[in-house]
């Protein structure tokens, strides 16, 4: 492809275009490389100050308003899409397609949003009427109704360019809910973010809203992250990366004199448990459909599934099916160097492990990636904590159990995941009905006959769990219920009619 784009490489601070003297080059899978401005804290600051200089104005914008404005942005990045594409598969070596559903996802989530909050339901308003005649003591009148909390600050996901970065879901959600954002661009598509920021300026401009709503501090150094999360006007953080990486700013949240809710979505190894009788019937079939979710945008997902925990009777078809399906799969480009040799590094440590059986040792170099796959008894599989530990990419492991009760042990002892999948026939019944509150109480979402990678943008969707698939159980960072996480309850007590916010007095 040839070399079209013109980007300006600074950063975008409430409404303006920022330079400065230190940059950083991207690290393009194809095409040129290219400067941008590093962050500083200086620079953070600025940002977050507009932000809540910013925040009375649009938290007390209309819903209609800040609606047509999630519209605009849409709209906006649609009519940026080919140089979307070009920047995008430059940067990441995601092909074109899939940057071009990417970009549906995210613009169909900001509409999404606009939608919920045209509805109002999200508000959850109550209200308890005044009993002046209640003996002993009155009851006064309450109100209850949901509020923006105030600045949020996004860190731009490695993976997801578009629905998780810049404009996508955590972005979407905040300005929804009447939060000014702040993002931190991710160094792996500065470019990208570029672009999509000066679809969010254009926005902003065509809806009237106040400059300070949105700023992109590019990256270049671990200093931008850690300014932006302790700045005093940040209240909420929405995040998706690794986990050391989560751990530490959740870390630096929860040390802050006024601690804030840290919103990670870190690792996930989302087990699929094969159940007797499907694994009888079926397991050659539910191999070849795995290693399909398994090996897709080479293993790239957070709800990649890593794990597969099946009776050994069937463990030698599957694998058989399993192996053939993943070594036709050629090495594929992953997103940076880091995350390619962090995958090497995740396989390496299986194939040194003398209880682990290699079944297919993937060949690749530089930033390519080739499927891994690995078997281990459950017993081995419980007794060394590493092998429950996310590798991210195409890596999968088989974990062979002699009995049911051996099944539900692997089930118990699993860390928080983002998802469990059943693969179940109608014979699995009665051990399904076992699995499935164990299995409820360590993730997000749990599905029968499919497989995870594909996460409905939608208002039943939970893409969270307990730690460490989330920092923070309560919450989803997809679909419609994700706003709550940017919204707090405010209770109004016998306020006269006059005063209570439009959205209670309507
Ligand atoms: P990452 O290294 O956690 O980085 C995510 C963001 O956080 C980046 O903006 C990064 O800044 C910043 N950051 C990380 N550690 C920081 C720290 N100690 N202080 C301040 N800022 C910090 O994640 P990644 O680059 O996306 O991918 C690396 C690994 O993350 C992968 O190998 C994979 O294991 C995991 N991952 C998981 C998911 C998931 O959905 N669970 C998704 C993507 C990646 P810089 O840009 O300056 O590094």
């Amino acid at each position: 492809m040839t070399h079209t784009l013109e980007l300006h490489g600074r950063h975008i601070i409430a409404g303006r275009r920022v330079g400065g003297e230190r940059t950083f080059r991207s690290v393009p899978a194809t095409g040129p490389a290219r400067d941008f401005c590093a962050g500083t804290p200086e620079l953070v600051a600025e940002a977050c100050a507009a932000a809540a200089a910013g925040f009375a104005a649009y938290a007390a914008t209309s819903r209609d308003a800040r609606a047509a404005f999630l519209e605009a942005i849409a709209e906006e990045i649609e009519a940026r899409g080919h140089q979307i594409t070009e920047i995008g598969t430059q940067e990441t070596g995601l092909p074109a397609g899939r940057l071009e559903g990417e970009r549906g996802r995210t613009t169909g989530q900001l509409r999404l949003f606009a939608d919920h909050i045209r509805q109002g339901g999200y508000l959850d308003r109550r209200h308890d009427p005044a009993l002046p005649d209640r003996k002993p003591a009155p009851r006064p009148e309450l109100f209850i109704m949901q509020r923006p909390v105030g600045p949020v600050a996004v860190f731009g996901a490695s993976n997801f360019p578009l629905a998780f970065s810049v404009a996508g879901g955590d972005t979407a959600a905040a300005l929804a809910a009447g939060c000014p954002v702040v993002v931190k661009g991710h160094s792996a598509h500065p470019g990208t973010g570029e672009v999509v920021g000066e679809a969010i300026l254009a926005a902003i401009a065509r809806s009237g809203m106040p400059a300070g709503v949105f700023s992109l501090i590019q990256g270049g150094n671990r200093q931008v992250g850690e300014a932006l999360v302790t700045h005093p006007a940040i209240k909420a953080v929405g995040f998706t990366g690794s986990l050391a990486g989560g751990r530490a700013l959740f870390d630096l949240c929860a040390a802050r004199p006024e601690p804030i809710p840290f919103f990670g979505e870190l690792g996930s190894v989302n087990p699929v448990f094969v159940l007797p009788q499907a694994a009888r019937t079926r397991a050659g079939s539910i191999a070849r459909d795995w290693a399909d979710s398994l090996a897709l945008g080479a293993g790239q997902f957070c709800t990649n599934p890593g794990v597969v925990v099946l009776p050994q009777e069937s463990a030698e078809t599957f694998a058989r099916a399993a192996q053939a399906a993943l070594a036709k799969v050629a090495p594929q480009v992953m997103l940076t160097d880091g995350i390619a040799q962090a995958y090497r590094g995740g396989a390496a440590r299986f194939t040194a492990n003398n209880k682990v059986e290699t079944l297919l040792a993937g060949q690749d170099e530089g930033r390519k990636a080739a499927p891994n796959l690995f078997r281990v008894t459950a017993a081995d599989w419980l007794a060394d904590e590493d092998l429950s530990q996310e590798v991210f990419g195409p890596l999968g492991v088989l974990v062979t159990v002699s009995d049911e009760d051996e099944m539900l042990a692997v089930a118990s002892a699993l860390h928080g995941q983002l998802t469990c999948t059943l693969q179940l026939d109608d014979g699995d019944l009665a051990l399904g009905r076992r699995l499935l509150p164990l299995l409820a109480d360590k993730a997000g979402r749990v599905l029968a006959n499919g497989f995870p990678t594909g996460v409905e943008v939608a208002d039943a969707m939970v893409h969270g769990g307990p730690y460490p698939a989330s920092t923070n159980f309560g919450a989803t960072s997809v679909g419609t219920l994700s706003i709550r996480r940017f919204l707090r309850p405010v209770c109004y007590q016998n306020l006269p009619a006059g005063l209570l916010p439009a959205d209670l007095a309507g």
